[in-house]
C-alpha cells in the first residue's frame, strides 16, 4: 500500500514548485492574511510555509496525511469540478510520501496546537504544543525515497528561479495576502497585503526596474492588454521576470515571450531581456488551456491575431516613452 501510494504521489509531486504551489494555495484556501515562504536549495532539502490561517481540524490530522483520506470526490460532478486541481485533495498526502514532513497547527478555538511528524507518508508522531495562530509546514528533503525523482530534478538555482518566478505570480495574484519569501535565508520579496497589484508589483520586482516602466494598454476588438514592461536601459531582466495572465489566470506562452522579445529587441540593452507583467483579456472560445497543475500553457486559437495585437500594444507604448 505504502509503495502504492509512493509511486502513486511521485507521479503528481515532480517539482519543488508544485509543493510550494500547493501549501501556499491550501494558505489561501484557509484565509490566511499573512504567508512566510522559506527555501534552502531550491526547495530540494527544506521547504517551510507559515500562514496565519484558520488551522487544520484536529480530527483530520491523521487523514490528510493520507493519500484519498480527505478526496473531495463524491460525484461525477465533483470529478468535473476538481479535474483542474489534479491533486484532488491529496496534496499534502503527496508530499508526505515523498519527504519528510513536520506540521505545527493551531485551529480556531482550540487552546493548545497540534505537531505531527511524518516520513514517507508514514505519521511518526502528533503531540500537543505551544504555538500562534495558524499552520506552519516544512518539508524536508524533497524525494528522499524516491532516487530517480530526485535525480530528475534541475540545479538548486533552477529550481530557485522557477520557485521564485512562481511565488512572483502567486503574489501577483494575491495581493490582498502579504507575502514574504526568502530563499538560502535571502528575503527575496515582501509584498504588503493591501490589495494594490501596483505595491505588489513593487514587490515583487526590483526597485530599479520598477521605476518608470512603461504602462500597456490596449485594446482591439474582443482582445485587451494591461500591464507594466521595464525600461530599455533596465538590464536586470531575466526570462522569468516575464509574467502573464490571461483573463486572470496565470499562464505560459511562448508566443507572447517571443512577440514581447521582437517588439523589445530593437532598443534592448546589453542583450538582456525586459521584465514585465501583462494582463490579456481573450474571449475564453479563442483559447486552450492545458489544465494540468505543473503546466500551464496555454494555446491561442489565432497565433497571428494574437502576434499582432500583443506587438503593436507594446510598440504603442513604447512611443508614448522617450527611448
Ligand atoms: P485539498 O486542499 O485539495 O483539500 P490538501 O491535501 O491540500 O487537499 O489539504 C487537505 C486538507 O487539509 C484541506 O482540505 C484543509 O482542510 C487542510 N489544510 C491543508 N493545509 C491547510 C492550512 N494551511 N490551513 C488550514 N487547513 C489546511
Ligand atoms: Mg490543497
Amino acid at each position: 500500500e505504502r509503495t502504492a501510494s509512493k509511486i502513486a504521489a511521485g507521479e503528481v509531486v515532480e517539482r519543488p514548485a508544485m509543493v510550494i504551489k500547493e501549501l501556499v494555495e491550501n494558505a489561501i484556501d484557509a484565509g490566511a492574511t499573512e504567508i512566510i515562504v522559506d527555501i534552502k536549495k531550491g526547495g530540494k532539502s527544506y521547504i517551510k510555509v507559515s500562514d496565519n490561517g484558520r488551522g487544520i481540524n484536529y480530527e483530520d490530522l491523521s487523514l490528510v496525511f493520507e493519500r484519498h483520506a480527505t478526496s473531495k470526490i463524491r460525484s461525477i460532478e465533483d470529478l468535473y469540478a476538481t479535474a483542474s486541481l489534479g491533486f484532488r485533495g491529496e496534496a499534502l498526502a503527496s508530499i508526505c510520501a515523498v519527504s519528510t514532513v513536520e506540521l505545527i497547527t493551531l485551529r480556531e478555538g482550540e487552546n493548545s496546537g497540534r505537531k505531527v511528524q511524518a516520513a514517507g507518508g508514514t505519521i511518526q508522531k502528533i503531540s500537543e504544543v505551544g504555538t500562534s495562530k495558524g499552520t506552519t509546514i516544512i518539508v524536508n528533503d524533497l524525494f528522499y525515497n524516491t532516487p530517480a525523482r530526485l535525480k530528475f530534478l534541475k540545479s538548486d538555482m533552477a529550481e530557485g528561479r522557477s520557485i521564485t518566478e512562481l511565488m512572483g505570480f502567486l503574489a501577483l495574484s494575491h495581493p490582498e495576502v502579504t507575502i514574504k519569501y526568502s530563499s538560502d535565508d535571502k528575503m527575496i520579496f515582501h509584498t504588503q497585503g493591501k490589495g494594490s497589484l501596483v505595491n505588489a508589483i513593487f514587490a515583487v520586482f526590483d526597485q530599479n526596474m520598477v521605476k518608470g516602466m512603461y504602462e500597456i494598454s490596449d485594446r482591439q476588438d474582443k482582445l485587451q492588454l494591461n500591464g507594466f514592461i521595464s525600461r530599455f536601459d533596465y538590464t536586470k531582466g531575466t526570462r522569468a521576470q516575464q509574467l502573464l495572465f490571461v483573463n486572470g489566470r496565470y499562464v505560459k506562452s511562448d508566443l507572447i515571450k517571443e512577440v514581447i522579445h521582437m517588439a523589445y529587441k530593437p532598443y534592448m540593452m546589453n542583450n538582456r531581456f525586459p521584465a514585465c507583467v501583462l494582463f490579456l483579456e481573450i474571449p475564453p472560445s479563442e483559447i486552450d488551456v492545458n489544465i494540468h497543475p505543473a503546466k500551464t500553457e496555454i494555446k491561442f486559437h489565432d497565433d497571428g491575431l494574437i502576434k499582432q495585437f500583443v506587438f503593436s500594444a507594446l510598440k504603442k507604448a513604447f512611443n508614448l516613452y522617450d527611448q
